[in-house]
């Protein structure tokens, strides 16, 4: 039995822009991971420079913050067994040229920076970005706790 998990992903603005919202979902769902939370956001400069700060100083990072803050992102919290691995693998490489066949990435990505999604990559980030996305939720701290995941 594996661990059952909860992780951040972002369909990002080329994504949403593309109308590929309900494609992409879809994809997760049919391996099994389950939705804890959804919302439709835009975000400022500020909280999108906090989301990505482990990349500050990178030569992407100025396009990195444009291109994420162009439009609309939908942020879901998705849940189910090893959902942080998982999700990566649905995602497929960064880089859309090195994308596995089947992966969302390599479906949809326009480039290195507009790659149609992000997922939390570890269970540190994902408890980062889920509380940072979703304050709401984790204000009771039992959100986290074996028994709820
Ligand atoms: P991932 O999203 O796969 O976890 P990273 O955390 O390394 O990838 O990078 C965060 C985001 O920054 C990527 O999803 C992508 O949008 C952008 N990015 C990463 N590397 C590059 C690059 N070499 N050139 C342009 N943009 C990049
Ligand atoms: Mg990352």
């Amino acid at each position: 039995m594996e661990k059952v998990q909860k992780s951040l992903v972002l369909i990002k603005p080329d994504a949403v822009e593309r109308k590929l919202v309900g494609k992409i979902i879809s994809m997760y769902e049919e391996h099994g991971l389950n939705i804890a939370a959804m919302k439709l956001v835009k975000l400022d400069k500020t909280f999108a420079e906090i989301h990505y700060k482990e990349h500050k100083g990178k030569s992407f990072f100025n396009d990195l913050i444009k291109t994420i803050t162009r439009s609309e992102i939908v942020a879901i919290v998705l849940q189910g067994e090893n959902a942080i691995e998982k999700i990566r693998r649905i995602n497929g490489n960064t880089n859309p040229e090195k994308a596995e066949e089947g992966t969302i990435r390599k479906m949809y990505a326009l480039n290195n920076t507009e790659n149609s999604v992000h997922a939390s990559d570890c269970e540190e980030s994902a408890e980062r970005e889920i509380k940072l996305w979703f304050p709401e939720l984790v204000a009771k701290e039992e959100w986290f706790s074996a028994r709820n995941m």
